[in-house]
């Protein structure tokens, strides 16, 4: 029996070799194999297809890709890494010299081992990725064969569903990018944690209905909004997930709106966590959040990462590998996510039916109010924050944050206090 860490390294190290892009065969293989793991449904949507401002691409698939010598060595080889071609490169066949090929060529300064990540989505042209040492090999004098032996035509955008119905029909919405390659930190570690979630809630009771989408980055996320851009009301909490397995402490970005359950939820999991973190405002760059958070969608969702992007050296580069994915980072992550899971499935308003004077805890059992330690007292002193505060309109978060304790005692101790004749839940 796999640990849950052990099961994400696991699901990352299996999807890593896939070729993926926005659309083709790489989504689909990764999508077949995350079914394994939770019962997806499975969308294609037809090239050429209106998503708002946006139009479905068509779609790519690559079978080889290649630079050889003039001995027919392959210098740099799409079978050994995948990131060496271009994204979305147009097919070329053709022999030409290094002044030519130049053009074409990208490294990584500074890491001259490292090859980069690039793609060309939208803008049709080549272009091969390669490390420093590889274009060292090169000469200007040779001619070289270069080969990508791919394939854009009319086809289809894929994405993956899965909706695990709770109580209501309130949902809870988490969102992960599934269009990188060989990148384990920016994708796959989003994928791998969302897949974790699913399992686990699963097995829990929930209030909540849990919709999990993987959908090739921005493209995907502005189809999925355009398709149910009906059924967006639903969502009461939504997080992005990226860039989730690194060993950097974690970042959580607020939604657009700023003042979401979500982002005090997630806020407050993170400053009692005792864990170095940063929790940052919203800006329109990033992730998919950037679609969700668009100003005629605006849902509350907010992104959480560890290492942010663009601002770590192994950021879209062959660096971020399976290496750089840690399990007691992905561990940590999980626990996190389900901390803020619990928070938001517990987070209610009460009502205290004695609220005329402080009512007496002593004959209800509830307090001593004598040579108490640290902890029970914290506890008594919870009871009457919950009691003060529980006028209905305040939340446990909210009186939580306003006792500064962590949200588990207040939880306790309106538990404590539910079981008796002073409160009661308010439905909403
Ligand atoms: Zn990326």
């Amino acid at each position: 029996m796999q640990t849950p860490a052990e099961e994400m390294c696991a699901l990352i190290a299996r999807l890593y070799p896939i070729c993926r892009s926005i659309t083709g065969d790489g989504v689909r293989k990764t999508l077949a194999i995350l079914r394994e793991h939770i019962p997806l449904e499975i969308h294609e949507v037809l090239s050429g297809t209106k998503v708002f401002d946006w139009t479905v691409p068509r779609e790519w698939n690559i079978r080889d890709a290649w630079i050889k010598n003039a001995a027919g060595e392959r210098l740099v080889d799409f079978q050994k890494l995948n990131l060496h071609v271009v994204s979305y490169s147009v097919p070329i066949r053709r022999r030409m010299r290094l002044a030519e090929l130049k053009d074409h060529l990208f490294t990584v300064a500074g890491h001259p081992d490292w090859v980069p990540y690039r793609t060309s989505y939208y803008n049709e042209s080549w272009g091969f990725c390669l490390s420093q040492h590889q274009l060292a090999q090169f000469d200007e004098r040779e001619e070289y064969d270069v080969c990508i032996d791919s394939s854009l035509a009319d086809g289809h955008l894929t994405y993956g569903e899965y909706l695990l119905r709770g109580e209501t029909e309130k949902e809870f919405l988490f969102s992960c990018h599934i269009c990188h390659p060989s990148l384990a930190d920016d994708n796959l570690s989003g994928v791998a944690l969302a897949a974790a979630i699913a399992r686990r809630l699963a097995a829990l009771p929930r209030r909540y209905s849990y919709r999990f989408v993987f959908v090739p980055g921005s493209i995907g996320a502005i189809t999925w909004l355009a398709r149910n851009e009906e059924q967006l009301s639903r969502i009461g909490h939504g997080l992005v997930l990226t860039c989730v397995g690194d060993a950097a402490g974690i970042t959580y970005k607020r939604s657009r709106q700023g003042d979401a359950e979500i982002d005090g939820a997630f806020t407050h999991v993170l400053r009692h966590s005792g864990k170095p973190h940063k929790v940052i405002d919203f800006s329109p760059y990033g992730y998919d959040e950037r679609q969700y958070c668009s100003p005629g969608i605006n849902l509350p969702v907010g992104c959480m990462m560890r290492s942010v992007h663009g601002t770590f050296p192994e950021y879209h580069t062959s660096a971020d590998n399976l290496e750089f994915v840690e399990a007691e980072a992905l561990k940590d992550s999980l626990d996190t996510c389900l901390k803020v899971i619990d928070l938001l499935e517990h987070n209610r308003a009460y009502l205290n039916h004695s609220s005329k004077g402080e009512p007496q805890l002593g004959k209800r059992g509830l307090y001593t109010g004598l040579n108490v330690d640290g902890n029970q007292r914290q506890q008594e002193l919870a009871l009457l924050w919950v009691l003060n505060l529980s006028d209905g309109k305040h939340s446990l978060l909210d009186i939580a944050e306003r006792a500064n304790f962590p949200f588990e005692t207040i939880k306790f101790a309106a538990d404590a206090l539910a079981g008796t004749d002073l409160l009661s839940v308010v439905t909403s």
